[in-house]
């Protein structure tokens, strides 16, 4: 017989894991496609997941744990969870919201400088030495560019006021006008990708904003634009983003998330004019600290009866 309440689900580092364990009686998954096959009995015990990770968390998954009362996700992209199956089933979901701003952003300026500047092409040649037979082609400046941000929520607002410290010209799509002086809003993201050099997606994930940023706002960006990409592949269409940057039809990419990480579309790694990065926007020790401690704070509340940190339905 398991005293575990607390399934450990998914590639937790192994300090993540000594945290939850130390908190709660725990047992471990290494995916949600592993909880079918644990013992019956442990099953039956746990009343918590703690979750990290991409792969989806269905009904399915939910239906092997009997007892399941919260699924408490490790970062603020909640994307893998069906929500719905949890609410239908009396459990709830929470996620990290907030505790990443700062690195998300952070990664989101880091790439829009490499880009612009070609730090990956300059670091090649000084370490290559090539340097000494040739100099570096003269690059793009990037303060005083027009910024467009899709999704102006809380990672969003952080990217803006960044580049607004850049001289930016600040543009944003939202499905409402929000309270920001001096930056402007556009309905249509079509219209928006028209206005802006830099199109900055910091939309949610899931199907409700898949292929969000399509062809046709690929064309109304045109030949000088870049997009920036920090949310989650799918809000991109990435055949026609791949196109568009193989045809140079825009001018580059800078992206923290593809569809079917880590085993991306092959067409990425000939690309020179994109910058790819494997998934880190919140990857700093500080911050998921935070993120961990966020979860773990959720999963405690659950189990001791209290109001939950951060609801998600
Ligand atoms: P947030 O504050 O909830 O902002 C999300 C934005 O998405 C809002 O602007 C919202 O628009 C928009 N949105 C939501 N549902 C929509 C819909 N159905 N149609 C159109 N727009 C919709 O979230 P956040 O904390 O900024 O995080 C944003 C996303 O960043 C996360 O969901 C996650 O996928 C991603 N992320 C990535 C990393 C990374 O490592 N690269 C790390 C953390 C997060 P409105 O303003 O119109 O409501």
């Amino acid at each position: 017989m398991s005293d575990a309440v607390l399934l450990i689900c998914g590639p937790f580092t192994d300090e993540e894991r000594s945290r939850l364990e130390a908190a709660h009686p725990s047992a471990a998954a290494a995916s949600p496609a592993e909880i079918a096959a644990l013992p019956g009995a442990l099953r039956a015990g746990i009343r918590a997941v703690a979750y990290k990770g991409h792969a989806p968390f269905g009904g399915g998954e939910m239906d092997a744990l009997p007892a399941l009362g919260l699924i408490a996700n490790y970062g603020v992209g909640y994307d893998a969870i069906d929500v719905a199956a949890a609410s239908a089933r009396g459990a709830k979901v929470t996620n990290t919201p907030g505790v990443l701003n700062d690195d998300v952003a952070d990664l989101a300026l880091g790439m829009m400088l490499s880009l612009s500047r070609d730090l990956e092409e300059g670091a090649r040649l000084v370490r290559s030495g090539e340097w000494a037979q040739r100099a570096l082609p003269l690059n793009r400046k990037f303060s005083g560019g027009k910024a467009g941000i899709v999704g102006l929520g809380r990672i969003g607002r952080e990217i803006a006021d960044r580049l607004a410290a850049f001289k930016m010209e600040i543009h944003y799509h939202s499905r409402s006008e929000k309270d920001t002086p001096g930056w402007t809003w556009h309905a249509d993201p079509v219209a928006l990708a028209a206005e802006v050099d830099w199109l900055v997606v910091a939309l949610v994930g899931g199907p409700e904003t898949e292929n969000y940023i399509g062809a046709a706002a690929l064309a109304a960006l045109g030949p000088e634009g870049v997009v920036v990409n920090i949310s989650r592949g799918s809000t991109v269409d990435e055949g026609a983003l791949l196109d568009a940057l193989e045809a140079g039809t825009i001018r580059g990419a800078a992206l923290d998330v593809f569809l079917n990480e880590p085993d991306i579309d092959p067409r990425f790694r000939s690309l020179s004019n994109a910058v790819l990065q494997p998934h880190q926007g919140s990857g700093t020790v500080e911050t998921r600290r935070a993120m961990l401690g966020l979860q773990l704070a959720n999963v405690t509340a659950f189990l001791a009866g209290k109001p939950l940190e951060t609801p998600v339905n």
